[in-house]
């Protein structure tokens, strides 16, 4: 009798991770398709707007995610309970026929329910850390958004991919063709993908050391913006931060974009969410970049959905980190 070697675990998660990205970026782009003037977005009580494709983009990542590791815990953005309480029965129609188009076979309400909620709670060293839909209110302008996966093992993002629609392929031709899937595995480097089928090609962090040529990218509408420019010009960065919405920001440092990813809070006391940045921190680390907190503490994945032990974070290219954590010692 012949004997199998292992599966490749991490080579398995990496395909499902990409799998995921790729099939609810492909949805999200075919209902923003659907929505030129009315996005129809539901209001969470006092939180992030939400839409059919944050609903049907998470029931497709974790209809993935089942099929090849069912055991593995989830902390995901979105819940069946609030799927039932904001969207309507068209809309829940709707979500169920662009996850059938996608997957290419008929789905039911009940269907997408148990795939929301899959691996909620279950206990695992293993947790996937997933945001259908990052920067929901970036979507609803067609401006930036991300599809966020990554595998967390015993607190350590391993596998991620960032599925980036809106942000064009190519750094240097911005008319070029739209949409990346930055894809990472710990200690094997990051590449991108073209969204649509093409070849891919490393992921680099950008070599400039000089502090006034640096570019710095921040929140379009969460960061403390005005502590940002106080910092950036605190540590020498004379050019203007750039605005960006969710992880892209990753992605963008990762590609050599921009050298600086500054994130405070505008709201006190605000811990981060831990599927807002273990796929992004992963590829831009594995493109050669550093990524800590602002007081310099790598981030810690394992304190479940917040990452409390975190204040803000901050990414770069690696040269230009000490002198911001020393600019943020300055100031605070
Ligand atoms: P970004 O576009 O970089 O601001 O990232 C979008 C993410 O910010 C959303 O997915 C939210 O989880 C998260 N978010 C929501 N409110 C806040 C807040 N007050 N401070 C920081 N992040 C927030
Ligand atoms: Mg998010």
């Amino acid at each position: 009798m012949t004997t199998r070697p292992p599966p490749d675990d991490l080579a398995v998660a990496r395909l499902t991770a990409l799998e995921a990205a790729r099939n609810a970026a492909r949805l999200c782009v075919a209902v923003r398709a659907e929505m030129p003037s009315d996005p129809a977005a539901m209001e969470k009580a006092g939180r992030e707007p939400v839409t059919i494709a944050d609903y049907g983009a998470q029931a497709i990542i974790l209809h993935t995610i089942v099929e090849h590791f069912p055991q593995d815990s989830v902390l995901a953005e979105e819940h069946s309970a609030e799927f039932d309480a904001l969207a309507d029965r068209t809309q829940q129609n709707r979500v169920i026929q662009h996850v059938g188009a996608v997957l290419g076979r008929s789905v039911t309400v009940d269907e997408v329910r148990r795939w929301l909620d899959h691996g909620r709670g279950v206990q695992s060293e293993r947790v996937w850390a997933i945001d259908p839909i990052d920067g929901t209110k970036g979507f609803l302008r067609s401006d930036q958004f991300a599809v966020a996966v990554a595998l967390i093992v015993s607190g350590q993002p391993v596998v991620s991919a960032l599925a980036c629609p809106m942000l064009p392929f190519h750094p240097d031709k911005p008319s070029g063709p739209v949409g990346l899937i930055a894809l990472a595995v710990r200690s094997a480097g990051a590449m991108a993908l073209p969204l649509a089928d093409g070849p891919e090609r490393p992921l680099r962090v950008s070599p400039v050391r000089s502090l006034d040529q640096c570019r710095a990218i921040e929140s379009m509408e969460h960061s403390d913006h005005e502590f940002s420019t106080r910092l950036l010009a605190q540590a020498g960065v004379t050019r203007q931060p750039l605005r960006m919405d969710s992880q892209a920001k990753y992605a963008a440092v990762a590609d050599a974009r921009a050298e600086i990813y500054i994130r405070q809070s505008k709201e006190q006391g605000y811990a981060e969410r831990v599927w807002d940045h273990a796929a992004g921190a992963l590829i831009a680390e594995e493109a050669g970049g550093r990524v800590t907190d602002l007081d310099g503490k790598p981030l810690d994945f394992s304190t479940g959905e917040r990452m409390t032990r975190n204040r803000g974070v901050l990414a770069t290219a690696g040269p230009p980190h000490e002198a911001l954590l020393a600019a943020v010692q300055a100031l605070t």
